[in-house]
């Protein structure tokens, strides 16, 4: 099988009380799950059963005939992505390379927590709030659905799941407050850097 569920970089309960072990059980095994099943399901036996995910998705973008494995497959690469965006006492200023990047690019670390923010409370519907390397420079995007920015050519540095089933069962309808958590103490800035590397 060439697309695979990975293990949580933590425990379920590693980002209590931010985001409860009930909500990692339910968005890794059973949402991130099922789309990993389906989307095997759709390449067996196609020429993208063996192309490993990063292609897949890059490949079925835009291909009206290709929109279930498209689907299926970037919202498997989003939540791997997604997962290891977060650490337990993450968040907070950003460190190193990410740090200087950010003042030279947005001016100042609260500037592109308001454009992450706003992205994220924007997004009409399901999708994602992203941190991108556009050209070489940062840039904050939104993609509905299964959208990711690898497809237009932009490298995700980081990303937030804004999919109800990412935060109803902690925030409700409260996705403004699920966001600003998100940042005050979730963020992996490591991750973020190794990424930037
Ligand atoms: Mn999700």
């Amino acid at each position: 099988m060439p697309i695979t569920l990975p293990d949580l970089p933590y425990p379920k309960d590693g980002l209590a009380p931010h985001i409860s072990e009930k909500t990692l059980e339910f968005h890794h095994g059973k949402h991130h799950k099922a789309y990993v099943d389906n989307a095997n399901k759709l390449i067996a036996g196609t020429d993208l059963e063996n192309q490993d995910l990063e292609s897949i998705v890059k490949k079925t973008a835009g291909d009206a005939s290709k929109v279930g494995v498209f689907n299926n497959a970037a919202q498997v690469w989003n939540h791997t992505f997604y997962w290891n965006c977060m650490k337990p006492n993450g968040g907070g200023a950003p460190t190193g390379a990410a740090a200087q990047k950010i003042a030279a690019d947005f001016g100042s670390f609260e500037k592109l927590v308001e454009e992450f923010k706003n992205a994220g409370v924007t997004q009409f519907g399901s999708g994602w709030a992203w941190l991108v390397l556009n050209g070489g420079k940062l840039q904050v995007v939104k993609t509905p659905n299964a959208g990711n920015p690898l497809t237009e050519g932009m490298k995700p540095i980081l990303v937030v799941d804004v999919w109800e089933h990412a935060y109803y069962l902690d925030y409700q309808n409260r996705r403004p407050d699920y966001l600003g958590t998100f940042v005050e103490k979730l963020i992996n800035w490591d991750f973020v850097n190794s990424c930037l590397a």
